[in-house]
């Protein structure tokens, strides 16, 4: 399948009333099955969990086909148009295959999680009572424990479990092709829970087939490219390095992320193993550049060839600069070109993709005035003068919103009535710092079950657009005056045409009036003091009145005084289990308040894993809060639950 043809004269992706991710991977198994010849490697699966080495399972075109059409063909005997078919197996081909199999079926899939994971149960039982499947997809191995997690409901409200492993190939021949358009729903992409309990995004056909088209147009992969993945599958990101390959024909190699978090290398010797293609492309959060850059490298007389990766994304959580140059110092002598990483801007609401660099372009980093930042515009600093200045920070560009998709900033203000920050609607020129909106046929349309949270996030009109476009290098078609844009919840501003992220709006921490970006004074709080865990420090702000008793300093606050107070909570470095909490509260608090100016009500010390944080580890600073003022995060018990989630 060649995607020229869903693109306009324009440039503009249009994909028909009529075509589905159905489509598409069925030209694709067909293609294989006619002519052996092309009948290449689709995924590879290196199996760490009981050797070294790895163990090695691969699926070619018409093995997965063979597979996919037998599951499909058994989905559509037990359920009905609309129902919902989670997968819950662990990382690995059975997975894979499994996801496509429900979609292949006409059903809407839903990917989950392992449910012999420890740490993830909450938050399976939040988006299982969310979505009610009527049928689970798991393997044989995986069954008992999918089990285990229904067995308290009555029998008739269970669903029926599935091991797709154990499926005959024959039954492939009872499949009947869907009757689906584009705008029927593919999957729920659940979001990852930083703020609140995931919300399930309705993933349309036409939703994921342009954003697949878009991340090949960004990244400029072809057919001929391969990838390599650790990232967990029930993850937007993980999701979609997927289903790359199934739609565009690209090969990948998939292995667990507790494989390569205990071993970097892993992913590493992969990376330049794949290099027989027409460039290799990878996607990983911020923390594994660093972590593959300090652990990951060859050993003596290995060798290591990068010099073919040509893309990997650095998304879904903040990009630091550090991350990036460590990375970059660690393989540049293997070959790694220095246009590799893309810090690259997405999320489920927009299916996943959304901004990256171009595929010979350098990332670019620059720094701004931190006061002026904070006010909402970004000065940009000569490089000169950023050497020792304190008030420098650091802003790595998200490159260009890819092609037929538009961001805007949008103004930020405060809602009257409930205190909220709300945006106006109109949009800010080139270096304010907004809200950043989306439009785009890659949007999620709302969000499931969930009415009127969809109406506030995926139903927003503009009130004023600026007619002038610098931010539009790549912009194909046009948006109609009616759109309704996408909150994405972050601040952000373009810069030269590039679009920055400046953080989360929830998390703004907003103390007598001035707004303090939390990465910022983590960042502040971490350099103070070697006893702090690097990267699990979380700064929020919290009501005097909600503030702990020992935390009120002996003062005596009124019961009617909700004014913000900052709190920063860190745990404790290896080494530091035992250290004193006086003095390390004293160099955070004198820190943050030479650099940022506010006071830090109160510093507490935890021990290591009490900070919340999402099953793709990004920090839930909101949940943070609710244990801190709820009295449970001092004892140092294992967080996991929600901030909003229903008791
Ligand atoms: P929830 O919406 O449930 O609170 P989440 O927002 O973390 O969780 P995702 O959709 O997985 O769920 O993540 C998207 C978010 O991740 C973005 O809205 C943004 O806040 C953050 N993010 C993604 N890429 C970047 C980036 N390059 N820089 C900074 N933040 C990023
Ligand atoms: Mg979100």
């Amino acid at each position: 399948v060649e995607f020229e043809q869903y693109h306009d004269a324009s440039g503009a992706i249009v994909i028909p009333d009529r075509t589905t991710l159905v489509d598409f991977v069925e030209s694709n198994v067909s293609a294989a099955r006619r002519d052996p010849a092309a009948d290449g490697l689709i995924y590879r699966y290196i199996d760490y969990s009981s050797s070294r080495q790895g163990e090695v399972a691969e699926l070619s075109w018409s093995d997965f086909g063979d597979r996919l059409y037998a599951i499909a063909a058994r989905l559509q005997q037990v359920a009905e148009r609309g129902d919902r078919v989670a997968i819950l197996a662990p990382q690995g081909l059975d997975y894979i295959v499994s996801f496509f199999a429900a979609i292949h079926a006409g059903l809407t899939a839903v990917p989950l999680f392992d449910p012999d994971e420890p740490g993830h149960h909450d938050r399976l039982h939040a988006v299982l009572g969310d979505c009610t499947p009527s049928v689970i997809l798991t393997s044989t191995e995986s069954a008992a424990g999918v089990r285990k997690l229904f067995r308290d409901l009555p029998a008739r409200e269970r669903p029926r479990t599935v091991a797709v492993d154990a499926i005959p190939a024959e039954l492939g021949s009872g499949w009947t092709r869907p009757d689906l358009g584009a705008d029927d729903i593919a999957y729920l992409q659940y979001t990852s829970g930083s703020t609140r309990v995931p919300a399930g995004v309705e993933i349309t056909h036409r939703n994921v087939v342009t954003n697949v088209m878009q991340l090949f147009d960004g990244l400029g992969l072809t057919r001929a490219s391969r990838g390599v993945t650790w990232l967990p599958l029930f993850h937007d990101m993980g999701l979609l390095t997927v289903i790359l390959p199934a739609m565009g024909g690209a090969t990948i190699t998939v292995m667990s992320p507790r494989a390569f978090v205990q071993r970097p290398g892993r992913w590493v010797t992969q990376l330049g193993a794949m290099s027989d293609g027409d460039g290799v492309f990878a996607a990983a959060p911020n923390f594994a550049f660093e972590h593959a850059a300090r652990r990951g490298l060859p050993r003596e007389g290995e060798s290591l060839d990068l010099s073919g990766v040509t893309s990997i994304i650095n998304g879904s959580e903040p990009v630091t600069p550090a991350s990036m140059r460590a990375f970059n110092e660690a393989f540049a002598p293997y070959g790694l070109a220095p246009t590799a990483i893309k810090p690259s801007y997405g999320m489920a609401e927009a299916t996943l993709f959304v901004s990256s660099p171009r595929k010979d372009d350098e990332a670019i980093v620059i720094h701004v005035d931190r006061e002026d930042l904070n006010k909402g515009v970004m000065t940009v600093l000569d490089p000169d003068a950023v050497e020792g200045n304190e008030d420098a920070i650091p802003q790595v560009a998200c490159g260009y919103v890819a092609p037929s998709q538009w961001a805007v900033i949008v103004e930020p203000g405060v809602d009257g009535s409930t205190g909220e920050h709300d945006g106006t609607g109109r949009e800010l020129p080139e270096g304010r710092v907004g809200e950043i909106w989306l439009y785009g046929t890659n949007v999620g349309r709302a969000y499931w079950g969930r009415p009127e949270e969809s109406e506030a996030t995926f139903g927003n009109r503009l009130t004023e657009r600026l007619p002038e476009h610098s931010r539009t290098v790549r912009e194909f078609g046009t948006v109609p005056e009616d759109a309704r844009w996408l909150r994405t919840g972050d601040y952000g501003a373009y810069v030269d045409g590039q679009l920055y992220i400046t953080g989360r709006v929830k998390d703004l921490v907003i103390v007598a009036g001035r707004n303090h970006y939390p990465q910022d004074l983590e960042n502040t709080a971490q350099d103070a003091s070697a006893s702090l865990r690097p990267g699990f420090v979380a700064a929020f702000s919290v009501p005097a009145n909600q503030l702990p008793i020992d935390a009120r300093n002996g003062a005596v606050i009124p019961s009617d005084d909700s004014s913000e107070t900052l709190v920063v909570v860190g745990e404790r470095a290896p080494g530091a289990g035992k250290a004193d909490p006086g003095p390390i509260a004293d160099a955070v608090r004198s820190a943050i308040s030479a650099r940022h100016g506010v006071t830090a009500q109160d510093v507490i010390l935890v021990p290591a894993g009490s900070i919340p944080r999402t099953s793709s580890g990004k920090i839930a600073r909101r949940a943070c809060k609710t244990a801190y003022v709820g009295g449970t995060l001092r004892g140092g018990h294992q967080q996991t639950a929600f901030p909003d989630e229903p008791a």
